[in-house]
Formats: structure tokens, C-alpha cells, sequence
């Protein structure tokens, strides 16, 4: 099987996250989220994590040069990989191409989560998450079996503190002004692959299946 090398590009709460769980056990593909890896950071208070707070805490990008460094020593050491939340900006997105070249291990595809803004809204605003772990509940669309306890773990469930009204109004519009454009990036590369995300989580990730098929074939 040719080794997935995805991008998960789309706006917050797109549903990302939740079809990278998926994806892991499909394609044996290690999910790199920069945002967990971020939120690691912070909790273990290193100065990354420092550096970054403030620019998460608002809804901004953290610098591209923070963020290229910290995904450099992640992707040299894993050979198949679902990246999510990376790249947000175009001169991530170069840098990103140098080093896969480098490593000789091109991308199979950059697959664009689809959804309006009141799906996102919708589910940002019931998102609860396990940040021991990554993984992610909606309380309607996807409710743990029991309310605040991960079902794998026993333990609590959070609500991202950047979840608010606020703050998520902020992120929509960085997406719109800093990672939109890498919409247009990925289609003149040749892999872009819109999938929509608006349906139920096993039809996206049916979608995504198809899509793969075909483009693993294609890059084999
Ligand atoms: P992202 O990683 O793109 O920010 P998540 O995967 O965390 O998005 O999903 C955001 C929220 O929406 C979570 O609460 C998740 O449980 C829920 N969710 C994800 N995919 C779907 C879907 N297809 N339909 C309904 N809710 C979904
Ligand atoms: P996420 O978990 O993907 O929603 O990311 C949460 C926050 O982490 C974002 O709002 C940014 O502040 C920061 N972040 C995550 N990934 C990146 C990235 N690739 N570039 C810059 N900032 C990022």
C-alpha cells in the first residue's frame, strides 16, 4: 500500500481532527494535529508553549518560523502522516514542499474539508474534547456515553477555551485571510481533493475513502 501523506485543509472545526481518528487506523498513518501539539506544549509550559499562548488565546496564527521548526523535527521521523492543521499560510505550505522533497516523499493528496460557516459554528460552539488525548465529542452530533467523561479514558472532557463566540469569529477570519489561499495553492500543484464535510462523520469519511483510492493509484 502506498504510504499516506495527507494534508486535512479546512476551517476550524470542519470535522478535521475527527476524520484524522478514522484515517490512523484505515491507512496505519500517524495524525500530526499542530494545534494538540501546540496545546502539549503549553500544558508542559516549555518556552514554545509560552511563545505561543498569546497568539492562541486570540484566535491568530502562531509565527510561521515557531511552528516550521517544531514540524520539521515531527514529519523527519514519520513516514506516513495525516497533517492536520498544517500548513496554515503559504509560506508554511514552502516550506512544507522543501522539506517532503528533501525527504523524497511527495504528497498523495491535500483533501479540503468543505463546510459553511453555520455548520461550523454549530459545531465548534458543542465541541468537548479529551486533552489527554486529542480525541473529540460533539454533546449532539457525537455525545461521550456519559456527559464530560471520555469513554476511553474515564476521564474529564474540556471545552477549548478558544471555542468561544469570540475567539472562534477571529479564527474563521484568519482561515478566510491566511489558509484559504492554499486552496488555490494545492489545486495548482495538482492534488487538491474537495471532500464536503457538511454530512454525517461515516459519509465524510466514505467520501475520503474514494478518494484515496483513486489517488493512491494514481501515485503509486
Ligand atoms: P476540526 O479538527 O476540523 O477543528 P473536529 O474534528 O474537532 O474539527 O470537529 C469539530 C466538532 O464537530 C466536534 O465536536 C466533532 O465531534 C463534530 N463533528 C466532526 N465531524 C462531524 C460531522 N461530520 N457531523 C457532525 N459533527 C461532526
Ligand atoms: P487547532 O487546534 O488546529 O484549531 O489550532 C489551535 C490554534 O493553534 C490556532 O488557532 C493557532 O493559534 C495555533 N496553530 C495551530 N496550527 C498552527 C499552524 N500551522 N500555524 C500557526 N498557528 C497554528
Amino acid at each position: 500500500m502506498t504510504p499516506m501523506r495527507l494534508i486535512l485543509l479546512g476551517p476550524p472545526g470542519a470535522g478535521k481532527g475527527t476524520q484524522a481518528r478514522f484515517l490512523e487506523q484505515r491507512y496505519a498513518a500517524r495524525q500530526i494535529s499542530t494545534g494538540d501539539l501546540l496545546r502539549e506544549q503549553r500544558a508542559r509550559k516549555t518556552p514554545l508553549g509560552q511563545q505561543a499562548q498569546a497568539y492562541m488565546d486570540r484566535g491568530a496564527l502562531v509565527p510561521d518560523e515557531l511552528i516550521i521548526a517544531m514540524m520539521e523535527g515531527e514529519l523527519s521521523t514519520t513516514g506516513a502522516f495525516l497533517l492536520d492543521g498544517f500548513p496554515r499560510t503559504v509560506p508554511q505550505a514552502q516550506a512544507l514542499d522543501v522539506l517532503l522533497t528533501k525527504l523524497g516523499r511527495p504528497l498523495v493528496a491535500a483533501l479540503l474539508f468543505d463546510a459553511d460557516r453555520r455548520v461550523l459554528l454549530e459545531r465548534l460552539s458543542g465541541r468537548w474534547s479529551n486533552p489527554r488525548t486529542g480525541r473529540t465529542y460533539h454533546e449532539r452530533f457525537n455525545p461521550p456515553r456519559v456527559a464530560s467523561v471520555d469513554d476511553d479514558d474515564g476521564g474529564p472532557l474540556v471545552q477549548r477555551t478558544d471555542d468561544t463566540p469570540e475567539i472562534v469569529t477571529e479564527r474563521l477570519a484568519t482561515y478566510a485571510a491566511l489558509t484559504a489561499p492554499l486552496v488555490e495553492y494545492y489545486r495548482q500543484a495538482g492534488v487538491l481533493e474537495r471532500v464536503d464535510a457538511a454530512r454525517p462523520p461515516a459519509e465524510v469519511s466514505q467520501a475520503i475513502v474514494g478518494v484515496l483510492e483513486r489517488r493512491a493509484a494514481v501515485v503509486r
